[in-house]
C-alpha cells in the first residue's frame, strides 16, 4: 500500500514488482509463477477494515491464481483481517497456524548468502572470524546479526535509529558506527539490510569489502553498478536471491498440513546452494552476478514453460 500519485505510476510499479516476484520465485525453484497488487493510499490514514477485507474479495475472486502476503504499508496483523475473506493470503500470524513475521527467514536466507560467498572468496562458509558491517538492524538486520554473532564472526551495525543499536550491542558483542561510515568500512563482508540504491555511483568508489550480500531491495542504483562492482572484485550477491527466505517460508503455508517451520527453514537453506550455482553461472559466462542470477532464473522459466506446453 503506497500512496501512489497517479493509477498508471501504481500500475507501473505493479508490473515491475510483479515482474521481480517472478524472478526470485524462479531461481528459488518454488512453484510458482510471481504476481504482486498494489493499493492506492497512505497505510496511515487510509487503512481500514473495509478496504482490506475488499481486497481480500478481488483476491479470493482469481480463485488462487494469485497469492499474497505482506510488504510495504502492510502487516502480518492486516493479513489476518484479509485472510476473513479469503484462504489465499499466506503470511498470517502464528496464532492462526501461519509463518508469522517473514524477517527471520528472511535473515537466515541471507545468512546463507553470506556464508556461500564467504566460501568463494575465502575458501571456507564458516563466519568465524570474518567481519562483517550491517546496515539497518531492522526486522531482518537484527536477527541477520544473530545469527553472525552466534556464529563468531565479528560485526559491526550502524541504524539511523539509536535506539535499535543499543538494544543489540547490550545483547551481542557488536560495535556501533555511524550510518554513513558503514560501507566505508574495511571488512569482509558489507550486509545492506536498510534501503535500497545503496550501490552506486557515490558509494561503489568507497567501497573496502570484499562481499556484498544483504537483504535490502533493489540495491544497486542501476544495472550498470553491477557491472562496476565485478570490475572492482566485489563479489555482489543479488538481493533477491539471498533475500527470498520470507516468500519461501510464507508460501510453506500451502503444503497439506499447512505450515511447518522446520520443513520451511530448511528450504530457506537452499539458499545457500542457490548463490553458489549464481556465483557458477558468473564464472562459466564471464557474467556479473546480478545478471547470472537474471539467466538462472530465465533457465528455469523456460524449462517450466515447456513442461506446461506438454500435450499430456
Ligand atoms: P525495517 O524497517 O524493520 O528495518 C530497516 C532498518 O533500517 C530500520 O531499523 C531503519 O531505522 C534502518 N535504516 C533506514 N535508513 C537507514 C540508513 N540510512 N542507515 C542505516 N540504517 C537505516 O525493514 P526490514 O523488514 O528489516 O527490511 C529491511 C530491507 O530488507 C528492506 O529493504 C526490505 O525491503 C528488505 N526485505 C525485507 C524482507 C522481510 O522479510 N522483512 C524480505 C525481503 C526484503
Amino acid at each position: 500500500m503506497w500512496p501512489y500519485e497517479t493509477e498508471a505510476d501504481a500500475l507501473k510499479d505493479a508490473l515491475r514488482l510483479a515482474r521481480g516476484m517472478t524472478y526470485k520465485n524462479a531461481a528459488a525453484e518454488l512453484p510458482y509463477g510471481g504476481g504482486k497488487c498494489v493499493v492506492i493510499g497512505d497505510p496511515k490514514q487510509d487503512k481500514t477494515e473495509g478496504v482490506l477485507r475488499a481486497l481480500g474479495r478481488f483476491i479470493n475472486r482469481l480463485g488462487g491464481l494469485y497469492l499474497t502476503g505482506v510488504d510495504v504499508g502492510t502487516t502480518v496483523q492486516d493479513m489476518e483481517v484479509m485472510r476473513m475473506e479469503s484462504p489465499y493470503v499466506v503470511t498470517i500470524p502464528e496464532a492462526m497456524g501461519g509463518p508469522g513475521d517473514s524477517a527471520p527467514a528472511t535473515a537466515f536466507g541471507v545468512f546463507q548468502g553470506i556464508r556461500a560467498c564467504l566460501r568463494e572468496v575465502y575458501g571456507s562458509p564458516l563466519p568465524q572470524g570474518r567481519t562483517v558491517a550491517v546496515q539497518g538492524v531492522g526486522a531482518v538486520g537484527k536477527e541477520v546479526v544473530r545469527y553472525l554473532a552466534e556464529t563468531g564472526a565479528i560485526v559491526t551495525i550502524a541504524d539511523i535509529d539509536q535506539e535499535k543499536t543499543s538494544l543489540l550491542a547490550a545483547q551481542y558483542s557488536v560495535s556501533v558506527v555511524q550510518p554513513e561510515e558503514i560501507h566505508r568500512l574495511d571488512v569482509d563482508v558489507y550486509s545492506p539490510c536498510a534501503m535500497g540504491a545503496v550501490l552506486n555511483d557515490q558509494t561503489i568508489p568507497e567501497l573496502r569489502c570484499k562481499i556484498v550480500c544483504g537483504s535490502a531491495n533493489n540495491q544497486l542504483a542501476e544495472e550498470r553498478h553491477g557491472d562496476l562492482l565485478a570490475r572492482e572484485g566485489i563479489l555482489y550477491a543479488p538481493d533477491y536471491i539471498v533475500s527470498a527466505g520470507g516468500v519461501i517460508s510464507g508460501v510453506d503455508i500451502l503444503n497439506p498440513g499447512g505450515f511447518n517451520r522446520q520443513r520451511a527453514m530448511e528450504k530457506v537453506s537452499h539458499i545457500y546452494k542457490t548463490m553458489g550455482n549464481v556465483i557458477a553461472i558468473s564464472k562459466e559466462q564471464n557474467i556479473p552476478t546480478y545478471r547470472a542470477a537474471d539467466v538462472l532464473a530465465e533457465q528455469r522459466i523456460a524449462m517450466i514453460r515447456q513442461v506446461k506446453s506438454l500435450a499430456v
